[in-house]
C-alpha cells in the first residue's frame, strides 16, 4: 500500500487521536516477534525504536507472557498497602542491579509519576523546593513533569498548562550545536558543570532541592555526558545539600550497556527514577529507588503516598521476567553488537553530508541532521511534520526500508534504538534502510 493511502485508511476509522505526528504512516500494528512487527496488511518491519524505547526485551517474548499469565492466575491484584512477594522480589531484582547508594523502591505506574514521587521525596527530605532540569530535557506528561520537562515542543503545547513546581533549566553539555565555547570535551565538562553551580548560586543553594537529569539524554538526541561532568555534578550536590535524581525512564535496564545509564558514568545518585525498560513494556509499571538516607527518612517521617495500581503485580511478574531476560544474554548482546550498530550508523555520517552528528550510547542512538558544512539544524526544529524532511526520511525508511525509526524532540533528528536481540544482520538493515531514505530525501 502507498504511504498516502495508509494514512488515509488509518485516519478514516482512527478514534484515537495520533499524540503528536498526524502526519506520520499509521501503521496499525498487530502483531510481532523479537526485533519485529506486523502491520494489518502483513508488511513487517525492523522496529529500530523498541516502540518508544521501551520493548526491550522484544515482542512475543513467552517467558514475560508466561510469568504475568501465572500472576494473573494466582493474585491479579494486592493493593500497595500490603505486602506482595512478587513485588518484594521484584525491588530485590532491581537493587541489586542499580548502584550500591540505592537502598528501597517506591512503585509507580508511570515514567511521569516517578519523576513526581521523586520530586515529593527529594522536596520532603531537603526542605527545599527547587528542582533543576535541562534544557531540551523530558521528564513527563503529567501536570508537574510537563513543567520539569525542558523540551520546546512539550513547553509549547504543554507549560502553559503545567503546576509550578520550581522548575529551572540549564544549559546541557552538548559537545554538538554546543552552548558552551569549549576545545576539549574535559573543557567543555568543566565549563557546563561551572555554568551549573552558577545557576545553583543564583537561584540560592538554600532553595534547591534536586537536579534531576537523564544520564545520556532520551528523545532530545542521545547526548552523552562529557567524561567528569557527573562527577562535577555529584560534588556540586554534596557541596550543596542537593540531591542528585537520575532520569532512567529510557536509559534504565540495559539500555546503555550497563543495567542503569548512570553506571555508565561512574556516579552514585541520591534517586533513580524508572519505567519503560522495567517491565519491557509489557505491562505499565514504574519505580522510584531512594538511597538507604533518603529510605530511613521516607520510613520514619512519612510522605503519604501510594497509587492505587503503583507496583501492580502483574507488572511485577513483567519485571521480574525481564530482568532475568536481560540477564541471560540480552544485556550481553547489547554489550556486543554495539560498537557494529555504532560503526555502521557511523558510516552514515561519512556517507551523507547533511548527517552532521551520530551520537548515542550501548542501543540509543541519533542521527542529527544539519545544513552541509554547519551544525546548524537542516529545518527549523520548529517546523511542523507535513514540512519536515526528517520527518520524511523516516516516512520512507518505513515505506522503502521496512524499518521503523523515530525523529525524537526536536525533529532534526533520527532515533535508533532497538530491541535487545537486535542482530548484526539487523543493523545491516538499519544501514540499509537509512542509507536510502537519506538518499531519496536529500537528493531529491
Ligand atoms: N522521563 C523520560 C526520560 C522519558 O523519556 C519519559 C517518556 N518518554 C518520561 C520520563 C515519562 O514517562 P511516561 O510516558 O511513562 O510517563
Amino acid at each position: 500500500m502507498q504511504q498516502d493511502d495508509v494514512k488515509q485508511a488509518a485516519a478514516s476509522r482512527n478514534t484515537v487521536p495520533h499524540w503528536f505526528n498526524p502526519d506520520h504512516p499509521h501503521l496499525d500494528i498487530r502483531d510481532g516477534d523479537g526485533a519485529y512487527v506486523t502491520d494489518a496488511d502483513g508488511n513487517r518491519y525492523l522496529d529500530g525504536v523498541s516502540q518508544l524505547f521501551c520493548v526491550n526485551a522484544g515482542f512475543d517474548n513467552q517467558t514475560i507472557i508466561d510469568a504475568m499469565v501465572e500472576q494473573l492466575h494466582k493474585a491479579p491484584y494486592v493493593t500497595p498497602s500490603q505486602y506482595n512477594d512478587t513485588r518484594q522480589q521484584l525491588s530485590e531484582a532491581m537493587l541489586e542491579k542499580a548502584p550500591d547508594s540505592m537502598g528501597e523502591v517506591y512503585f509507580a505506574v508511570s515514567g511521569s509519576e516517578a519523576n513526581e514521587a521523586a520530586v515529593h521525596f527529594a522536596r520532603e527530605y531537603t526542605g527545599s523546593h527547587k528542582i533543576l532540569t535541562r534544557w531540551r530535557s523530558y521528564h513527563g506528561w503529567n501536570y508537574g513533569t510537563s513543567s520539569l520537562t525542558g523540551n520546546g515542543w512539550s513547553s509549547s503545547v504543554i507549560e502553559r498548562n503545567a503546576a509550578t513546581t520550581g522548575a529551572q533549566q540549564f544549559l546541557p553539555p552538548m559537545s554538538y550545536r554546543s552552548p558552551f565555547d569549549a576545545d576539549t570535551p574535559e573543557e567543555l565538562a568543566e565549563k557546563a558543570a561551572d555554568h551549573v553551580e552558577f545557576v545553583i548560586r543564583n537561584e540560592g543553594p538554600d532553595s534547591v532541592a534536586a537536579i534531576l537529569m537523564e544520564p545520556i539524554a532520551g528523545a532530545s538526541g542521545a547526548y552523552t555526558a562529557p567524561p567528569g561532568y557527573f562527577e562535577r555534578l555529584r560534588e556540586l550536590c554534596d557541596t550543596y545539600d542537593i540531591l542528585l535524581i537520575a532520569d532512567e525512564v529510557i536509559t534504565g535496564f540495559g539500555r546503555c550497556g550497563e543495567w542503569f545509564g548512570i553506571q555508565t558514568e561512574n556516579v552514585e545518585p541520591d534517586m533513580i527514577t524508572c519505567a519503560k525498560g522495567l517491565t519491557s513494556a509489557y505491562a505499565p509499571l514504574a519505580g522510584v529507588m531512594v538511597s538507604s538516607e533518603i529510605s530511613e527518612y521516607l520510613r520514619d517521617d512519612g510522605v503519604p503516598l501510594g497509587q492505587t495500581f503503583g507496583g501492580h503485580p502483574v507488572g511485577c511478574a513483567a519485571g521480574l521476567a525481564a530482568i532475568s531476560e536481560y540477564e541471560n544474554g540480552l544485556l550481553e548482546n547489547v554489550r556486543s553488537v554495539s560498537p557494529y550498530l555504532e560503526e555502521r550508523l557511523r558510516e552514515l555520517e561519512d556517507a551523507h553530508d547533511v548527517v552532521g552528528n551520530v551520537r548515542g550510547r550501548g542501543f540509543l542512538w541519533s542521527l542529527a541532521f544539519s545544513k552541509p558544512g554547519t551544525e546548524e539544524p537542516v529545518v527549523d526544529p520548529r517546523t511542523e511534520n507535513t514540512d519536515n524532511p526528517v520527518e520524511a526520511v523516516a516516512d520512507h525508511a518505513a515505506t522503502d526500508g521496512d524499518l521503523l525509526v523515530w525523529p525524537g524532540r526536536p525533529q532534526t533528528q533520527i532515533m535508533v534504538a532497538p530491541p535487545f536481540c537486535l542482530t548484526r544482520a539487523d543493523v545491516d538493515q538499519i544501514h540499509t534502510a537509512l542509507d536510502g531514505a537519506i538518499e531519496s530525501v536529500f537528493s531529491s
